[in-house]
């Protein structure tokens, strides 16, 4: 058992600052920032709001800007941090509901501008889609599927940060994987968004900050530089 400091950004309905809060707590050393706060909540001060749901890391919901990187809460241990305090704030690049929980409205609007639901050129066919284990989208992609859209990317993103229009790394990440997919017939419309000036790839300066923070450990940064190279050479896309 050690004491810790626990402090946490706090904003009242809606979402206008209001301090920080300081909460003194004796925490064993495999604590869950998230249960911290469940500590906090139910002995200290009920009014602090954050969001979790499965509590294994699988939702992606407890992303928080956690000593001063986004992280699930529920996956990073207090002893982990290595330090006596632990500062706690929500989630940047995103508007703020109160404390801890934000919107993802932005988030999934960029999303959606990328079509991420599978458009099928031979949807009515009998036949079963078949992707042969030796093709680029069997070879390139398995690593990249796993994306619990928790937003920790779009938080970490520097460009992020000052560009609304920007899709984000995990946007990116999914129309990917769809311009990857042999079943897949909108590829030329999601090139057409991730080619934009202001919203496509070409923002990404590289700076891997996706990458290191990406919970599900997705190399965001090689999925943005792979289009970048499609860009240059289409018809190489699907087939190297
Ligand atoms: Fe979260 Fe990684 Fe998906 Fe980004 S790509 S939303 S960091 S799981």
């Amino acid at each position: 058992m050690k004491t810790y400091e626990v402090r946490v950004a706090r904003s009242d309905e809606k979402g206008t600052p209001a301090g920080v809060g300081t909460f003194t707590v004796a925490l064993e050393d495999r604590t869950t920032v998230l249960d911290a706060l469940f500590r906090i909540q139910a002995s200290q001060d009920p009014s602090l709001a954050f969001r979790c749901a499965c509590r294994v890391g699988m939702c992606g919901t407890c992303a928080m800007y956690i000593n001063g990187v986004p992280r699930l809460a529920c996956k990073t241990q207090v002893s982990r941090l290595r330090s006596d305090a632990v500062s706690i704030a929500p989630l940047p690049n995103l508007p703020v509901i109160k404390d801890l929980v934000v919107s993802l409205e932005p988030f999934f609007a960029q999303w959606k501008r990328i079509k991420p639901a599978l458009h099928s050129a031979t949807r009515e066919s009998p036949e079963p889609a078949r992707i042969p284990a030796t093709s680029p989208y069997a070879r390139h992609t398995p690593t990249k599927r796993d994306c619990i859209t928790c937003g920790i990317c779009y938080a970490a993103c520097g460009i992020k940060s000052s560009s609304s229009e920007y899709l984000g790394p995990a946007a990116i990440n999914k129309a990917y994987l769809r311009i990857m997919d042999p079943r897949d017939n909108a590829a030329d419309e999601r090139m057409a968004v991730i080619d934009g000036e202001r919203a496509g790839v070409w923002r990404c300066h590289t700076q891997f900050s996706c990458t290191a923070a990406c919970p599900k450990k997705i190399d965001l940064t090689d999925t943005i530089v792979r289009l970048k190279r499609a860009m240059l050479f289409p018809s190489r896309v699907k087939t190297s």
